[in-house]
């Protein structure tokens, strides 16, 4: 939208001086034109006309020396002078009539005027050549004088029309040089009014623009977890949000390697693995897991995309994080740091929809601490979490395939998830976590089965034709369960068809 306006703008302001440009060349035009008459017309036509007043008035003279002359030589040339300028006044008549701006019928009265006037000189002429110079001298102080002065009078008024025709053209070129200077200072006043209002609007636009920029990067700086790394991965800048979340200051950031704001144990390999991605040009996502000071873990994910120059070379990375802590600690048992109950849920119906569409075995298995009651009430509840932890990393430790899933999910009960294995792989292997929990060899004296902490396993494996839902394989699981519960540090595996014991050697 301001685009559009200031577009408008600018072409306002060119269609203004191009109109000034315009409006100037016609009056520069009309005043040269007017220049131009004044000097064809007018001048010329005066010129001409005062030439023919010299000529007339050389003739008359030339035509008293005929009257004059002593013999018929003198006479001849004073004839010849006579013509000479009748030729010259004629050519002179040429340029009045070609030029003459009033009206035609003045020009012709003037010029048969000057016509009129040649039998008078020729019937001169023609006395003296027969002798009579008295009737010729007659003649010429008598009807041709006469003559002369009319035609004098009538060449006058000739010149005075020119003259009058000269003051028009000169006041209409000086009313047009005023009218010129209006049209050129309202177009030129218009011209930068428009511009002074556009300035002040574009001015505005911008100051607009730039605060609202301000605003936008100023909350992005507060609410969004953002860094630009040097292709190295040292952190170039990094916003206030993502300080907050790391616990510390940007000071104390710029220039740092970032290793990707993880600093887990396998955080060497993990930037390594991020490197060999984004060094192509490509995007890498993932996890991130931070421990801060406070010796709290905090997780994210994160996004690094690789910046180009023009030329697709990398220039650098930015990458954005979304804190995610909150959703993993709902989803994490707090004591043993392993998924809890609700992720259980929400996996084992991920698993049970997979395990359909994918035609293979499912085995739930739920893990329960034997006598568990009687090492609280022995060893003191503070003992009884440090070996739910132990117990916990052990079981974590025995996942070796990217589907095995392991839940604390009550207590002391830990449900096992993974796939692909038989009723008979599966009790085996559940049988191998059984005694890895024994071999922990935590003291249990009130046991009435080992010396050692041992667990009770039971166990479902759902073939891909059975429709048990999620809640139905519980069940089935903890009632291999309850049966593995008699004799205690058992494992029993069910399935549709059979049943497999292992027990404690
Ligand atoms: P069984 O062999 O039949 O499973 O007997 P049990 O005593 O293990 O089972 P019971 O369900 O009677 O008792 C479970 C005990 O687990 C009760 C409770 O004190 C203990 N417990 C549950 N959660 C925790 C915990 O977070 N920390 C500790 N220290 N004990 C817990
Ligand atoms: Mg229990
Ligand atoms: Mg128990």
């Amino acid at each position: 939208m301001i685009y559009k306006k200031i577009a408008m703008g600018f072409a306002a302001i060119v269609a203004i001086v191009i109109a000034l440009g315009i409006a100037s060349q016609k009056q520069l035009t009309e005043i040269a034109s007017d220049m131009d008459s004044l000097y064809k017309h007018p001048f010329t036509v005066s010129n001409a006309a005062k030439s023919i007043n010299f000529h007339l008035v050389s003739m008359h003279r030339h035509m008293k020396d005929v009257v004059l002359a002593q013999n018929a030589t003198q006479m001849e040339w004073a004839v010849t002078k006579v013509a000479q300028h009748e030729r010259h006044a004629l050519a002179e008549f040429a340029i009045i009539f070609e030029r003459f701006l009033g009206e035609q019928e003045q020009i012709n009265q003037t010029y048969q005027s000057f016509v009129d006037w040649q039998p008078i000189r020729n019937e001169v002429i023609s006395l003296m050549r027969n002798g009579n110079q008295r009737d010729a001298s007659e003649i010429t102080t008598g009807k041709g004088a006469t003559h002369v002065a009319k035609l004098n009078h009538e060449v006058s008024e000739l010149v005075e029309f020119a003259y009058s025709k000269a003051e028009l053209f000169h006041g209409r070129a000086i009313k047009r040089k005023e009218h010129a200077l209006i049209v050129n200072s309202v177009f030129s006043g218009l011209a930068v009014i428009l511009v002074m209002a556009f300035s002040v609007y574009v001015f505005r636009s911008l100051k607009e623009a730039n605060k609202d920029r301000i605003r936008r990067n100023h909350l992005i700086d507060q609410h969004i977890m953002l860094a630009t790394l040097d292709k190295s991965g040292n952190i170039i800048d990094a916003s206030n949000a993502l300080c907050r979340f790391l616990g510390c200051l940007k000071a104390d950031l710029i220039g740092r390697p970032s290793r990707f704001f993880d600093n887990s144990e396998n955080t060497e390999k993990l930037a390594s693995d991020i490197f060999k991605i984004i060094n192509t040009g490509q995007q890498w996502q993932g996890e991130i897991q931070h421990r801060a000071d406070d010796g709290n873990i905090y997780w994210a994910t994160s996004s690094i995309l690789p910046n180009f120059d023009e030329h697709y070379n990398i220039l650098n990375f930015t990458n954005i994080l979304n804190d995610i802590t909150n959703k993993k600690l709902s989803n994490v048992d707090k004591l043993t740091a392993l998924p809890n109950r609700r992720s259980f849920d929400e996996l084992l119906a991920q698993e049970l929809r997979s395990a359909k569409r994918h035609s293979y075995n499912l085995s739930l298995a739920i893990l329960d601490i034997d006598f568990f009651k009687k090492y609280n009430d022995c060893y003191g509840h503070p003992q009884g979490d440090a070996a739910l932890k132990q117990v916990a990393q052990r079981l974590m430790a025995c996942l070796k395939r990217p589907n095995d899933y392991i839940f604390r999910i009550g207590g002391e009960e830990f449900a096992f998830i993974f796939s692909r294995a038989s009723t008979a792989e599966s009790n085996n292997f559940l049988d191998i976590l059984r005694k890895e929990i024994e071999a922990l060899h935590i003291q249990h004296q009130e046991s009435n089965v080992s010396n050692y902490l041992t667990i009770s396993v039971g166990a479902y494996v759902l073939s891909p034709h059975e429709t048990l839902s999620a809640h139905e394989l519980y069940i089935a699981a903890d009632k291999a369960l309850y049966q593995a519960k008699v004799e205690r540090n058992n494992v029993v595996t069910e399935c549709e068809s059979t049943q497999v014991l292992s027990k404690t050697g």
